[in-house]
């Protein structure tokens, strides 16, 4: 913590009605004794909570009281004065507070005051070995910030994704899926939903992954449908991005990145894309979580759909090199809801219930997913870094 070493001496008025409280330590020196120095002052910041310590020679009376326009809070401990080496103007500026100033106030009164920014809570104590008065200010009550989830739905624009044997736009499903999806997760509190395209556009794929780091989000799902040269390929996938061996699973990517499978199979011999991947899987717990992820939507779709529909092929959770997942910075998934160049899956395709159930079934994985996210680490973090003995 930097402390700035302006010295200020400060004569503030004091007002005798305001007072509003008298703390008296256990033992404490004659009113006449003016040989109690106020030895140091410290602040420890953190993002809802700050501390403040004011260390004493020796034990005394000091007097707490809180006054407003401006809001600050001060202390005023009797038989004292401000050692040369204190800091008397101290600056922290963090939103709860703007700072602490401290200044002789009389011959025998060294004076604290802390400058309110705004503030729910503080609290006042004292500790013996070294002599020392506690201020613990508390920031107002964050309401836990709302997880923000990029949808993705591909294609768009010129580019239609796979066409179904009867004309069927892998664009037009996977926008339609993708908006039904935004509607019911939107009704979930405290989730942000966010669509890469909600008409038919063309987004590159590079700017997809873009705008879900811009937005800083927690999740980005990349909504897709599956297509194969096999007629009878047929079933639901999910995909994170990684390295593979799966032939199958290089030509759903090589697909979706829109290159060939032979310059697929080459970018997994490309330093820089290893590097982009690598730095991106060692990004926190991204792949675990991902992972996690890409089970809970797979899962859900699977089951969910399997109530009311015949002959559901779950192929799982696969990994592939797919360039609208590279460069994420947040958990992210890209499904593949059924094959629309399967006959049958297409006629489902086309089907407005199947797409809602499709968007039921996924929200029902992300919320599954986002209920068992770990929160914040901050009161954790806050708890252990707090001295026990100040
Ligand atoms: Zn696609």
């Amino acid at each position: 913590m930097k402390l700035l070493k302006k010295v200020r001496f400060l004569k503030i008025p004091l007002k005798p009605l305001f007072l509003i409280s008298l703390i008296l330590f256990t033992s404490h020196s004659s009113a006449s004794d003016s040989t109690i120095e106020v030895t140091d002052i410290r602040f420890w910041s953190y993002p809802d909570y700050t501390r403040i310590v004011i260390n004493l020679s020796e034990n005394t009376e000091f007097i707490k009281n809180r006054l407003s326009s401006p809001d600050r809070l001060y202390f005023d401990i009797k038989n004292s004065r401000i050692n040369k080496e204190t800091q008397r103007n101290i600056l922290i500026d963090n939103g709860m507070l703007k700072g602490v100033r401290a200044g002789q106030f009389s011959d025998s009164t060294v004076r604290v005051v802390l400058d309110l920014e705004k503030i729910r809570d503080y609290k006042v104590f004292s500790l013996e070995d070294p002599i020392r008065i506690i201020i613990d200010v508390y920031g107002p009550i964050k309401f836990s910030a709302k997880k923000r989830i990029v949808l993705d739905p591909g294609h768009g624009g010129h580019d239609p994704g796979a066409v179904g044997p009867n004309k069927l736009y892998e664009k037009d499903v996977v926008l339609d899926i993708a908006l039904k999806l935004r509607k019911i997760l939107s009704e979930i509190p405290n989730l942000e939903i966010f669509l890469t395209r909600d008409r038919d556009i063309y987004i590159p794929l590079e700017e997809r992954t873009a705008i879900a780091n811009s937005k800083n989000a927690d999740l980005f799902v990349s909504i897709h449908a599956n297509a194969s040269t096999r007629r009878d390929a047929k079933g639901i996938e999910t995909y994170l991005l990684n390295w593979t061996n799966d032939e199958e699973a290089m030509k759903v990517a090589a697909r979706e990145n829109q290159i060939s499978l032979k310059k697929m199979k080459k970018m997994h011999k490309e330093i820089d894309v290893l590097e982009i991947i690598k730095s991106d899987l060692n990004r926190e717990n991204k792949r675990d979580e991902s992972i996690k992820l890409a089970n809970y939507v797979q899962k859900s779709m699977v089951n969910d759909l399997d109530k009311n529909y015949s002959h559901i092929v779950d192929h799982g959770v696969k990994q592939a090199l797919f360039y609208v997942l590279m460069g994420a910075q947040m958990p992210s998934v890209l499904v593949e809801v059924s094959f629309i160049s399967n006959p049958v899956e297409e006629k489902l395709l086309s089907r407005e219930n199947y797409r809602g159930d499709l968007a039921k079934s996924i929200a029902s994985g992300i919320n599954k997913y986002m209920t068992l996210m770990p929160e914040g680490q901050t009161i954790a973090d806050t708890r252990k870094a707090i001295d026990p003995r100040d």
